[in-house]
Order: C-alpha cells, then structure tokens, then sequence
C-alpha cells in the first residue's frame, strides 16, 4: 500500500477494511455471502416500484416499520431500532458502549465485521477462541469479562461455523455478566435454527434490560441488497445507539420492502424451509464423504479446511462453485438447487485429495 497524503488514525490503517466474499463469474454459483438463492417476492417488488419521492428524505425513524416489529415481538415502537442493515446498528453499539481503554468480548472466528468496528471505536477487542467442536465457548467468555468491559457479542447461529448457543446455557452466561455491561444477541439467521433448546434471545425481551437482540432482513427475508435490519431492546439504550448512527442511511424503498417482505411471511417461511431441508441433504452427504462439518442451524456450512483453505476454495471455483475462505476454514453458503451437485462433486475432490482432513 502506498503511503497515505494524510495523517490517518494508525489503528484504521492497520486494521483491513471488511472483505467481501470474491466476484462470481456468469455461470458460477455464489455461495460465498450467506444470500437466499431466491428472487424478491412479487409483493416485494411492487412494494419498491411503489415507491417514487425520490427527491425527499426518507422517515428517518422508519416508524411504520419500527411499529410493525413492535406489534410483532410484543414490545414498545421505542423499543425497536431500525438501521442500515443490522452492521450498521452493530457499529452504533459500540461506538456507543465503547471508547479507547473500553473492551469489547466476542467470539472469535465470528462474523468478520467485529473486530473492525472495535478498530473504529477505538475500544480494544477481546476475541475468545470457539471450543474444538466449532462452538462458543461462553465460560471461557465470561471469564473474559473485566471492569473493562462494555460489549459482549453473542452471535448465535455464529457466523461462519454455524453452532448455535443453548438458551438455558445463555441464561447461565447472562447471569455472570453485569447487569450494566450491554450484550447483544446477534440473531442475523435465527429463522433457520432448528436445533431444540436453541436461543431465541426474544425470550429475554422485558426481562434483561441489558440484553439486545440483533436480526435483519438480509438473509431470511430476502433483503441484503436493500441494506435493513433491527435491533430489540431497552428503550433507553437504543436512544443512546440511535446517537451513534448515521442519521436518514434507511431507506424509503428499504422500509416499503421490508413492510411487503412482512406480508409475505408464508413465502418467506416456505423458502426457509426450502434452505433448512437442503442444509440437511447437504451436511449429511459431506459427512458421508467425510468432512467434520458442525450442526449448523444457519443458511451455511462450515467445512473445517486447515492449512489447505487456499486450495480448497481453488478447488470449488473449478466446480463453478464461489465460497468463503475465512482463516481455517471455509464457510459454504446453501444457495439453489442446483448448485448442491457441484458443491458436493468439489467437496469430494477436495477431501479425496486431502484425506488428512477427513474425520478420524
Ligand atoms: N450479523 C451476522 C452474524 C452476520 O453474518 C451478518 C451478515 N453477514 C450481519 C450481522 C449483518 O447483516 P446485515 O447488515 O445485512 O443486516
């Protein structure tokens, strides 16, 4: 990189800016950002094309849609917060929680975009590791937990690895954690867990002021290319996030679509079931082959690849198959229906010319 003309924050130009997954050619399947393979819903699009003041600024409390949740989740409009996608609003709190000397504890590997927001808070990131099963280890988190801390991140399923938290253990871990430390439940793929027993942080709505619940219309609701998501929690502490934000960054188009995708909700549910079945096909076929692949109770699988990640996700492209490096291993979004032969046929030949990573 060429030096900077200006003097710049020496974290910022340490830290790398977040990476999206790589391009896909014409004919490739994109299974590398965690997306549903389906198109906007016909509601939806009307929705957007409903749409036409453009030369207005949009509600910038999206009121309508914040009123929607609330009835939805059972709580208070001021107790919903709506943002540029649920990133946004996960930079907010902790730009709101968190400042230099201040510690942010998350799991790590977890969604890529935390450690930056810490970088740009100036706040310290405490990463503590995932258990050998791929899993949060929410002992070892709340040992972390110091008079310095501020942020604990729960990300349950965990983005990329795809395990999720028990609620009952969930209870136990909030019961360590002060009650003026926020920790937000990241839920950004709640509507596909399965798993009995599984979170569902809306369980501690009105109950633990401390906790927040973070979810999105990106991934289940069909919406990442319009940039919304939510969080649900104390009134208070979302006043403070909505401090940190950037005002007017939702949309107009974003909240009529999100509004329309809510009317939708049995397509939208049927599509979910639609990915959850294939995860299944899926896992089961790549543990035939012999891959350790975690439960996964997201849109995702994780393949644990080593030190062969680089030529493995060489290997997939050849298949015409796109996916997501991420340190130790690859993370392998399910995508349409035809994209699980080639999907399966590279994670054969991967694992056919790296035996050492089968299960033992
Ligand atoms: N949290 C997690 C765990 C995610 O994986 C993602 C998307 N990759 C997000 C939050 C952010 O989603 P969005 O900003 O699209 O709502």
């Amino acid at each position: 990189m060429s030096a900077s003309p200006v003097r710049l924050r020496p974290e910022i130009l340490a830290q790398a800016a977040y990476q999206q997954g790589k391009p896909a050619r014409a004919n490739d399947f994109k299974l590398s950002s965690n997306e549903l393979p389906f198109a906007p819903t016909p509601r939806v699009l009307d929705a957007v094309a409903g749409v036409s003041e453009y030369n207005r600024y949009p509600d910038a409390s999206a009121r309508v849609v914040r009123e929607r949740l609330a009835e939805r989740f059972g709580v208070s409009p001021d107790e919903v917060l709506i943002g540029n996608g649920s990133v946004s609003l996960l930079y907010q709190a902790v730009l709101a929680t968190s400042g230099p000397g201040d510690e942010v504890v998350y799991p790590w590997r977890s969604f890529e975009a935390y450690p930056g927001m810490a970088v740009v808070a100036g706040a310290t990131s405490v990463q503590v590791p995932l258990t050998a099963g791929h899993a949060l280890d929410l002992d070892a988190m709340a040992d972390a937990v110091t008079e310095r801390t501020r942020l604990v991140i729960v990300c349950t399923p965990n983005n990329p690895t795809g395990t999720t938290v028990q609620q009952a253990d969930l209870d136990a871990f909030l019961d360590r954690i002060p009650s003026d430390v926020l920790v937000i439940v990241d839920e950004a793929y709640a509507e596909f867990v399965t798993t009995p027993g599984a979170v569902d942080a809306t369980a501690y709505l009105g109950k633990r002021p401390n906790v927040i619940l973070a979810r999105t219309f990106s991934k289940a609701w069909g919406l990442a290319g319009l940039r919304i998501g939510y969080f649900i929690g104390d009134a208070t502490v979302l006043q403070a996030l909505r401090t940190a934000g950037i005002p007017l960054s939702v949309t107009g188009v974003a909240q009529a679509a999100a509004l329309a995708a809510l009317d939708d909700e049995p397509v939208i549910r049927e599509r979910v079931a639609e990915i959850v079945e294939r995860r299944g096909e899926i896992q089961a076929a790549l543990r035939e082959q012999g891959w350790d692949v975690p439960d996964s109770d997201a849109n995702f699988v994780w393949l644990p690849t080593g030190e062969r990640t680089a030529e493995i996700e060489g290997v997939f492209r050849e298949h015409g198959v796109i996916v997501r490096a991420l340190g130790d291993g690859i993370r392998v979004s399910i995508g349409e229906a035809e994209a699980t032969d080639p999907l399966l046929a590279a994670a054969a030949e991967a694992i056919g010319r790296f035996p050492e990573l089968a299960r033992a």
